[in-house]
C-alpha cells in the first residue's frame, strides 16, 4: 500500500474490492464499465494536462510555503470586511469539526436539530440587532444580498407603481462600492435605473420604487438618521432598504426603529476569517407580511408527532428555487457554516461582551480621531461608529503606512479612510497614530487608555435590548460554550457518521489535509481590498486553481467569483447574455431548459432577463431531442440559450448530447452546461468536448469543499474563448474579461479562502487520481444499482444499462402499501443512514449518489437498510398506519418509555439490523409536523422558552 498516494485514501474502495465489486455488476474491467457509461463520442482522447498528484505530507509542505508569500499586514480597509477574532473554542468545535462541516442542508429535520438550532440563533441576532420581524438564515455575502433585496422591493411593486412602470431605485452614494456594482449587474435585465446620490437632497418622485442606504455610511464612516429620508420615501410608496453593520447595531439604534423595510449586510464581524474575501454569511432582514417573497431559508419553530418542540426550515414551498420561473430570486446553497459561527460567536459573547467589543470598537476610533487632530490632522467624520475619513495626501501616507505594514483605504488623492476592529488593541492604535506622526513629521505621546467620549448621534445610540433569550446569556465560559456546542452536534447526522447519499449533491470526503490550510494565519487574515502584491500567495494559488479548473472543463478561463452553484448559473448566464448584446443580439432572450432541470435553472434564468421554454423529456428521462429542436427552430430568430445538466439529473449519459449542441448553436443560442454533476466527468470527458460554451461548476459537491450544513458554496465558470472577455469584475481588484460584466458577488475572487480546499484536492489526486474518482464514483453507482434492482425499480439508466454516478429509485408503486418515498426517508434514519434526495428531480422518488469516497463496506450496510426497508414495505398497508415507516424516525425516549403501544417490537423500530448497534445514531425528536409550523410561523428562539 502506498502510502504517498492520496488516491487511496480519497477514493474508498480498494482493488480487491473493485474486483468483486465488477463482478457482481458483470463487467470484465473498470474501463469496461466505463465504456458501457459514456458515450465513446464525447470521450477525452487524453489524459488531463495536470501534473501528478502530491502526497499530503508534501502538499501540506507547499501549501506552507505558498502561504509565506501572503504578506499580513494590519489593514484597516473596511468596506465590509473588518478583522475579526474567531473565538478558538468555536475555532476547534465548529470550523474544523467534520460534525459540523460535513452535514448537508437541514431538510431531514430529525437528524439536523443542532444546525437548525444554532441558525435559529443567528437568525435571532439579526432580528433583534436589525429590530426587524423575521429573517432568513442568510445568503452569500452582502453584495448579493443588497441586490435580493433590490429585487424583492421590485416584485412587491403595488399595481400603481407597475401600471406606471416605476422602475427607479436610488442607492445612496453611502453604500459600499462592490455593492453598486452587484445592484448594476441585477439591475440590468429588468430595467431597473439605478440612480445613485445623496440621500438628503435627492427629489424622489412616483417613479421611485425603492432605495437603498448604508447605516453608518460607508463613504465616510458618517451615522446618517434616516428617519426623515425614510418617511418621504414611504409617503411615496417607496420601500427602503438599509445596508447595515451588523456589529454597529450593538450600540446604534435598530434600523426598524426608522421605518427601515429591509435590512441586509453581512455578519463576518461575528468572528468570521476575512480570508481575502470570503465565505462570509450576508444576512437579510424584513417585515414579516412579506415572509412569502423572502429569498433563502427560513428555520422556524414547529411540534414533533408527539407535540414536543421541534425545528425545521419553514415554508418550503415557498423556497425561490422550488418556484423555478415564477422565482424572484435563484438562492439555493447559502452560508450556513458561516452563519453557524456567526450565531456561537454571539452565544458566547452574549449581549454583554458584545457590548464590550462594540464600545471597545468605539473608543478605539473617538480616540484615534482626537489624537489625529491633537497632531493637526483633519478628520472630517463628525458622528461615527468605527470608520473615520481623513484629508491628508493619499499618496504620502500609503508610502509610510505600507512601511509600517498598515493598509487603509484611498477613495482619491487627498482622502484616507480608517476602519479600526476587534482586533485593534491599544499597541495598534498607537502604530497607526505613528504613522500619522511621520506624515506631519511630529512626535507623539504614546495613547494609554482609551477615550470614552461617545461619538454617536444622541438619537441614534442604541435603548433598545436584544439578545435577552437564555441561549444568549448562559454558555460564556469555555467548559460551558465546548458542551453546548458538543451538544448541538450530537443530534446531527453528518459524514462522520455515515454515508450521505444524496443524489446530484456529491457528498464526498472532505480530508482533512484539504481543510488544514485553513487553520493557517496566513490564509485567514488577509482582506480582500490589499494590494496584489501582499496576496501573492493567494493569487498563485488562485490563479493555478483557475487553470486547473479550465484544463478539467475543456475551456479557455474560469471566474471564481461566484459564491455557489446557483450563483454560477447567474454569472454564465449574464456572460451569455452580455455575448449576444455586443454581437448586436441583445434581443435573443429566450432559454430552452428540460423540465427535469434543478429549479435554480429557470430561476436564474429569469434573474438573467431571460424568457423560459421548457422543454420535453422522454420515457427515458432523455432530452426529448425533437422537441427541442422544435423549441429551437421556433425561436431562432431570439433563442439565447439551452441549460442542460450533463449527466442528465436521471443520472444518464444522454448519447444525443452532441446533436443537441448542435441544434442550439445551428440556431444562435449558447450552451449552458449544469456542472452540478461533475463528478461524473472529470478526467474521462468534459463540457469543451462536448461543444458547449459555458459551465459552471459545484466546487463543494465535486471538488471536495464540504456542504457546510447548506454552506458555502463555490460555484466557479469556465467558458470557451468566445465568452472570456465578459467573465465578471470587482471595483475595487479587477478581475475578469477585457469587457467584463459588473460583479456577480462582493468579492472579488468569490469565496477565495475556501478554494484552497479545491486547490488542495487537485493537486493531491493529479490528472490520474481525479479521473479515478471518477471512475471509482461510476463503480459505486453502478453497484448499488445491481445490489438494489431486484428491490427498487431504477427509473431510467443508459442504453447499455448502466448508471452514471447516480441513479433513482422510483417509491410511487410503494403508494398501494400506503408508502411515501419521505417515510423510507425517515425510516432510513433508524438504521444510521441520511435519505438520499427526496423527489428531485422526480417527485416520488428517492436519488441516491454514493460517490467514490465511500468503502463497499458501507456501501453493503446501505444496501442491506434498504432491502430490510423493502420488506418492510411488503408488510405495510394503507389502512394500518401503525407501522414501523410512519412512525419513523424512532426516538430514544419511545425505546426506553414505560409503556410501548406499538404493533412491533422496540428491536425491530430502533435495531432492526445488526449493525446498528454497534454505532446507533438516535434522532433527537420524532418526524417533525411541517404545515403546524407554517401555520405558527415563529423564528426567532426568543420565544422558545415561552413555547415549552
Ligand atoms: C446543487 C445543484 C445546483 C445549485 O447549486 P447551489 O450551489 O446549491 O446553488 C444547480 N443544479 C444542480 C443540478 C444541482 O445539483
Amino acid at each position: 500500500m502506498n502510502t504517498e498516494n492520496f488516491s487511496i485514501r480519497h477514493i474508498g474502495i480498494s482493488k480487491e474490492d473493485a474486483a468483486e465489486m465488477l463482478q457482481t455488476i458483470g463487467a470484465a474491467s473498470l474501463d469496461q464499465l466505463i465504456d458501457q457509461t459514456i458515450p465513446k463520442d464525447i470521450r477525452l482522447k487524453s489524459a488531463l494536462n495536470l501534473p501528478k498528484g502530491i502526497s499530503e505530507h508534501h502538499f501540506l509542505q507547499h501549501i506552507t510555503e505558498l502561504a509565506q508569500k501572503n504578506k499580513i499586514f494590519k489593514s484597516y480597509i473596511g468596506l465590509g470586511y473588518h478583522e475579526a477574532l474567531t473565538p478558538s473554542v468555536i475555532k476547534r468545535n465548529i470550523f474544523e469539526n467534520p460534525g459540523w462541516y460535513t452535514a448537508y442542508t437541514p431538510y431531514q429535520a430529525e437528524i439536523a436539530q443542532g444546525r437548525l438550532e444554532a441558525l435559529l440563533n443567528y437568525q435571532t441576532v439579526v432580528i433583534e440587532l436589525t429590530g426587524m420581524e423575521i429573517a432568513n438564515a442568510s445568503l452569500l455575502d452582502e453584495g448579493t444580498a443588497a441586490a435580493e433585496a433590490m429585487a424583492m422591493v421590485f416584485d412587491l411593486r403595488s399595481r400603481e407603481q407597475k401600471k406606471n412602470n416605476a422602475n427607479k431605485f436610488f442607492v445612496s452614494e453611502t453604500v459600499l462600492p462592490q455593492t453598486l456594482s452587484v445592484l448594476q449587474t441585477r439591475a440590468n435585465p429588468f430595467g431597473i435605473e439605478l440612480v445613485v446620490g445623496n440621500h438628503e437632497t435627492i427629489t424622489l418622485d412616483d417613479t421611485y420604487f425603492g432605495a437603498i442606504v448604508q447605516y453608518p455610511a460607508t463613504n465616510n464612516g458618517e451615522v446618517f438618521n434616516y428617519a426623515d429620508f425614510v418617511n418621504k420615501a414611504h409617503d411615496l410608496g417607496i420601500k427602503v432598504v438599509v445596508a447595515a453593520d451588523l456589529l454597529s447595531l450593538v450600540l446604534l439604534e435598530a434600523p426598524a426603529k426608522f421605518g427601515a423595510d429591509v435590512v441586509v449586510g453581512t455578519s463576518q464581524r461575528f468572528g468570521i476569517p476575512l480570508g481575502y474575501g470570503g465565505p462570509h454569511a450576508g444576512y437579510f432582514a424584513t417585515r414579516e407580511e412579506y415572509k412569502r417573497s423572502i429569498p433563502g431559508r427560513i428555520i422556524g419553530i414547529t411540534i414533533d408527532a408527539d407535540g414536543n418542540p421541534a425545528l425545521r426550515m419553514a415554508l418550503q414551498t415557498r423556497e425561490q428555487h422550488i418556484k423555478r420561473d415564477k422565482a424572484t430570486s435563484n438562492i439555493c446553497t447559502a452560508q450556513v457554516l458561516l452563519a453557524v459561527m456567526a450565531g456561537m460567536y454571539a452565544v458566547y459573547h452574549g449581549p454583554k461582551g458584545l457590548q464590550f467589543i462594540a464600545e471597545r470598537i468605539h473608543q478605539t476610533a473617538v480616540t484615534l480621531k482626537n489624537s489625529l487632530e491633537k497632531l493637526g490632522v483633519t478628520v472630517t467624520t463628525k458622528t461615527f461608529f468605527d470608520t473615520i475619513s481623513i484629508k491628508a495626501d493619499a499618496q504620502k501616507v500609503k508610502a509610510i503606512a505600507e512601511k509600517h505594514e498598515i493598509n487603509f483605504f484611498y477613495p482619491n488623492q487627498d482622502t484616507v479612510l480608517i476602519s479600526v476592529n476587534e482586533a485593534t488593541g491599544v499597541a495598534e492604535l498607537n502604530q497607526i497614530i505613528t504613522v500619522f506622526a511621520e506624515v506631519v513629521g511630529k512626535s507623539v505621546e504614546e495613547v494609554t487608555t482609551l477615550d470614552t467620549a461617545n461619538a454617536i448621534p444622541s438619537d441614534l445610540v442604541r435603548t433598545s435590548e436584544f439578545l435577552t433569550a437564555p441561549v444568549f446569556n448562559s454558555y460564556h465560559s469555555e467548559t460551558d460554550m465546548m458542551r453546548y456546542i458538543k451538544k448541538l452536534e450530537r443530534k446531527d447526522l453528518a459524514l462522520n457518521h455515515s454515508m450521505i447519499s444524496l443524489g446530484s449533491c456529491t457528498m464526498k470526503l472532505n480530508a482533512a489535509t484539504e481543510m488544514l490550510p485553513l487553520s493557517m494565519g496566513q490564509w485567514a487574515n488577509i482582506h480582500p481590498f490589499v494590494p496584489k502584491n501582499q496576496a501573492l500567495g493567494y493569487q498563485e494559488m488562485l490563479t493555478e486553481l483557475e487553470k486547473s479548473l479550465s484544463i478539467i472543463t475543456g475551456f479557455e478561463a474560469t471566474s471564481l467569483q461566484p459564491n455557489s452553484g446557483a450563483n454560477g448559473e447567474y454569472a454564465g448566464l449574464m456572460v451569455i447574455r452580455q455575448y449576444h448584446i455586443s454581437n448586436g443580439q441583445g434581443h435573443r432572450n429566450i432559454c430552452l431548459i428540460p423540465s427535469s432541470a434543478h429549479g435554480t435553472n429557470p430561476a436564474s434564468a429569469v434573474m438573467a432577463g431571460m424568457e423560459v421554454v421548457v422543454t420535453k423529456t422522454d420515457a427515458h428521462g432523455n432530452i426529448d431531442v425533437a422537441d427541442l429542436k422544435e423549441k429551437a427552430e421556433k425561436h431562432k430568430d431570439n433563442l439565447a440559450a439551452v441549460m442542460i445538466t450533463y449527466p442528465s439529473t436521471h443520472g444518464v449519459f444522454e448519447s444525443s448530447i452532441v446533436e443537441i449542441v448542435n441544434i442550439i448553436h445551428e440556431n444562435g443560442g449558447q450552451v449552458y452546461l449544469d456542472g452540478a454533476n461533475m463528478n461524473a466527468q472529470v478526467g474521462l470527458t468534459n463540457p469543451g468536448t462536448i461543444g458547449a460554451d459555458v459551465c459552471h461548476l459545484n466546487l463543494h459537491k465535486t471538488f471536495a469543499i464540504p456542504h457546510g450544513g447548506g454552506g458555502p458554496g463555490v460555484g466557479p465558470i469556465c467558458v470557451a474563448k468566445h465568452l472570456a472577455p465578459f467573465l465578471p469584475t470587482n471595483p475595487i481588484v479587477s478581475t475578469g474579461g477585457n469587457e467584463a460584466i459588473t460583479a456577480v458577488s462582493s468579492a472579488p475572487y468569490g469565496s477565495a479562502y475556501v478554494c484552497l480546499i479545491s486547490y488542495a484536492y487537485i493537486k493531491m489526486l493529479g490528472a490520474e487520481g481525479l479521473a479515478n474518482a471518477t471512475r471509482y464514483a461510476i463503480l459505486n453507482a453502478n453497484y448499488l444499482k445491481e445490489n438494489l434492482k431486484n428491490y427498487y425499480e431504477i427509473l431510467y439508466t443508459g442504453e447499455q444499462g448502466r448508471a452514471a454516478h447516480e441513479m433513482i429509485l422510483d417509491c410511487r408503486p410503494f403508494k398501494q402499501n400506503g408508502i411515501e418515498a419521505t417515510d423510507i426517508a425517515k425510516r432510513l434514519m433508524d438504521y444510521g443512514f441520511h435519505a438520499p434526495t427526496v423527489s428531485f428531480p422526480v417527485a416520488g422518488t428517492l436519488m441516491v449518489e454514493p460517490t467514490e469516497s465511500e468503502s463497499k463496506n458501507e456501501l453493503d450496510r446501505f444496501i442491506s437498510a434498504m432491502i430490510s426497508i423493502r420488506r418492510e414495505i411488503e408488510e405495510a398497508t394503507p389502512t394500518d398506519e401503525a407501522n414501523v415507516l410512519k412512525n419513523a424516525p424512532h426516538t430514544l425516549s419511545m425505546i426506553t418509555a414505560d409503556t410501548w403501544n406499538l404493533p412491533y417490537s422496540r428491536q425491530k423500530a430502533a435495531f432492526p439490523l445488526e449493525y446498528i448497534a454497534e454505532n446507533k445514531f438516535w434522532p433527537t425528536v420524532r418526524r417533525v409536523n411541517e404545515a403546524h409550523g407554517d401555520r405558527h410561523l415563529i423564528c426567532s428562539c426568543a420565544p422558545i422558552e415561552a413555547y415549552m
